[in-house]
């Protein structure tokens, strides 16, 4: 069977399935089993794909069919300007998530060798993007979850940061380790029980650790709020990410605990966000 085959073939199976986007998760799926770029694939339609071949190809779909997400089939994901490996248990970075980092870029934009640290670091998507683009800040990236240290470091070696980060198997009320001029976090802020209405592709295949907010969506929020003002430098800023529904109570939660608020942004999708803060 040639690919062009295959992928109408995949394109009918995904479209008949519900999928949203049959084409493009289809010619994904196809240079992943091929390991060339899309244009390739696009380029080659009449070539010949041998039977090894369509056999992985055809499970792949099959997983996309029952819903898993692209970025756990192709272990990878783009995030701001990079890709980072990513691996089953571990959240995919969304979009909505560069926010935080255009609003750390605001902040710091004539800073220099500043002390960075991420709470709940996942596959180390925000600090490394930070890091990446400012040479002389440090790093250090804490996670309840062994797997999400084990691949922070992975994708620390992958953009050449190795020197400038560390990262630590902790609960985040465990750590304390020394003083940091930005904190940033993106927590689990899902009320428990909204658990269950999230896209059946994220609440099927994601880490629900790392999407639990507890009864009402802000169990994790009030810990990280109350260590990071411990943890933070005077003056030092603070960038949360929120759900859209959490503003008031995070306003207050935040002031409670020393915090100036200096702004609330809205993603691309108009939702609130991103809360930033400066310790008084
Ligand atoms: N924004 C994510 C979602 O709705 C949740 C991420 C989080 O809890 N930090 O799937």
């Amino acid at each position: 069977m040639n690919i062009e085959k295959a992928l109408k073939n995949a394109k009918a199976i995904l479209e008949n399935g519900g999928s949203k986007s049959p084409c493009l998760d289809s010619e994904i799926l196809m240079s992943k089993t091929l390991e060339s770029k899309r244009e390739y694939i696009l380029l080659n339609l009449k070539k010949n794909l041998e039977k090894k071949k369509l056999n992985y190809f055809e499970d792949l779909i099959s997983q996309r069919l029952k819903g898993k997400p692209i970025a756990y089939l192709t272990e990878k994901k783009e995030f701001w300007k990079y890709e980072f490996i990513i691996k089953k248990n571990i959240l995919i970075p969304r979009p909505d998530t560069e926010t935080l980092i255009e609003e750390v870029f605001k902040l710091t934009k004539n800073k220099s060798n500043l002390r960075i640290l991420d709470i709940g670091v996942g596959s180390g998507c925000i600090l490394l993007s930070i890091l990446k683009e400012k040479k002389n800040f440090h790093g250090i990236g804490v996670d309840i979850s062994k797997k999400c240290i084990s691949l922070c470091k992975t994708n620390a070696q992958k953009l050449g940061l190795t020197n400038r980060v560390k990262f630590f198997q902790y609960d985040i009320d465990n750590f304390s380790n020394g003083k940091y001029d930005l904190i940033i976090s993106n927590p689990p802020y899902i009320k428990k029980h909204c658990l269950k209405y999230l896209e059946k592709d994220v609440i099927g295949f994601e880490p629900k650790l790392a999407l639990n907010g507890g009864l009402d969506g802000l169990s994790e929020i009030r810990k990280i709020v109350l260590k990071s003002s411990e943890l933070i430098k005077k003056k030092g800023k603070f960038v949360l990410e929120i759900n859209f529904d959490q503003r008031k109570e995070v306003k207050n939660l935040l002031e409670r605990n020393g915090f100036y608020i200096n702004k609330i942004v809205q993603d691309l999708a108009k939702n609130d966000r991103c809360v930033v803060s400066t310790k008084i």
